[in-house]
């Protein structure tokens, strides 16, 4: 890692400490912790700068992001969100929103990002948000739900149809007619602050509208999806970490039939699967955040490549963590338990791993075809 990613990694661990169970059992992270890691830019890292960030490229930025992940899924849950709005201004927004909207998010404010929809879950193209014109305001009417980090947000980016096209457009979440409410009893992630958003024609100046035109849909969402899916793969990989740690841990301490756990075949079988799981997930970021540095053209494609493997690889061996500690893991508090309800949600968000197979065996055709 560069130093700035040691140094944020150390601030974070320090700052979380030994306390992620109870908060995911409090369903709540504390917001003062919250506003302190934004204002020190760790919450997107990727940031220049000149913005107030600290330039992390993908690979440093997805180190650390392993590091939270590792400790603590529902702060690198409201990380990936916070990047991922950055992530989206950086990309649809022109300089001057550059300006108005990534100091904000470097010095406190929290970001949410809002695609989904009661009927557009994995296709978004059934997405109905409106953004309309208004003179020198937009008008946004919609809903959107399971939304990470909406609970904490200041400001939301919010997807949605826009002169012929589609866009994000910012609206902070005090807005007059924005409704937020919370998902109640989300499986896993359950301080990530996830949350509903009802927009009842909500006004915000013309200018919050990233671009400030329409563009094909695909370009709109892929552009913050593929930041999202980085993230994610990436704090897949500290899932992994964190239950290779506790199994290795735990079987080497403790003893059955007269030896460590450790040296029974079958058990030693598992920890050999868990740590090529770990090994397997972490190249497979490594390549794609090569690609990311690079400006490869298939950074995309390598990113939904990245999280289906790690979201795919962290299912499993957060299940097989649980099955190596049995009774020992199989409570909350516990952080395996906690890594298996986290681990299988990241086969579900930016893109379920179904949709991550139709897009990686649509490009596979791309490439063979004659
Ligand atoms: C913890 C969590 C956090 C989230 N955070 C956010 C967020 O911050 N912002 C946001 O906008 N959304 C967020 N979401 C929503 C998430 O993006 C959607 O849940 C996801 O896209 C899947 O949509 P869906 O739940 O409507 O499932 P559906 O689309 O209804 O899919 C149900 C099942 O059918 C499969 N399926 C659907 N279509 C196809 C197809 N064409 N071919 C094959 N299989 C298919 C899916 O893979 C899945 O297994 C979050 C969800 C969760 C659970």
């Amino acid at each position: 890692m560069t130093d700035a990613a040691t140094d944020h990694a150390e601030l974070v661990s320090g700052l979380i400490g030994d306390r992620a169970d109870a908060w995911d059992l409090a369903g709540e992270l504390p917001r003062d912790l919250l506003v302190k890691l934004g204002a020190s830019g760790v919450l997107c890292a990727q940031v220049g700068p000149e913005h107030g960030g600290t330039g992390l490229d993908s690979r440093a930025g997805g180190e650390l992001t392993a590091r939270v992940g590792a400790r603590c899924s529902s702060l690198r849950s409201v990380m990936t969100s916070q990047g991922m709005a950055a992530w989206t201004v950086r990309r649809l927004g022109g300089t001057e929103q550059w300006d108005t909207f990534l100091p904000r998010l470097t010095s406190g404010d929290l970001a949410a990002v809002g695609f989904s929809e009661p009927g557009a879950g994995s296709d978004l193209s059934a997405m109905e948000t409106e953004i309309a014109d208004d003179g020198a305001e937009v008008v946004v009417s919609g809903r959107k739900v399971w939304i990470t980090a909406a609970h904490y947000a200041d400001l939301l980016l919010v997807f949605g149809k826009y002169r012929g096209g589609a866009t994000a457009v910012v609206v902070p979440a005090r807005t007059p007619g924005v409704r937020i409410t919370r998902v109640e009893n989300p499986l896993g992630c359950r301080a990530a602050g996830h949350a509903n958003i009802t927009l009842d024609a909500v006004r915000v100046p013309a200018g919050h509208v990233l671009g400030g035109t329409g563009l094909p849909l695909p370009l709109a969402t892929t552009a913050a999806l593929t930041y999202g899916r980085m993230s994610v793969a990436w704090g897949c990989v500290g899932i992994l970490r964190a239950c290779l740690d506790a199994a290795a841990t735990h079987t080497a301490s403790r003893e059955q039939s007269g030896r460590a756990l450790a040296e029974h075949q079958l058990v030693a079988r598992h920890l050999a699967e868990l740590y090529v799981a770990e090994r397997h997930a972490t190249r497979a970021c490594e390549h794609a955040s090569a690609s990311w540095d690079t400006g490869s053209p298939d950074m995309a494609v390598d990113a939904v490549h990245a999280k289906y493997v790690a979201s795919r690889e962290a299912a499993q061996g957060a299940a097989r963590a649980v099955q190596l500690l049995a009774s020992a893991g199989a409570s909350d508090g516990h952080v395996v338990a906690r890594a298996y309800r986290d681990a299988k949600l990241m086969e579900v968000i930016e893109g379920t791993s179904e949709i991550c197979q139709l897009v990686l065996a649509r490009h596979m055709r791309k490439k063979v075809r004659p």
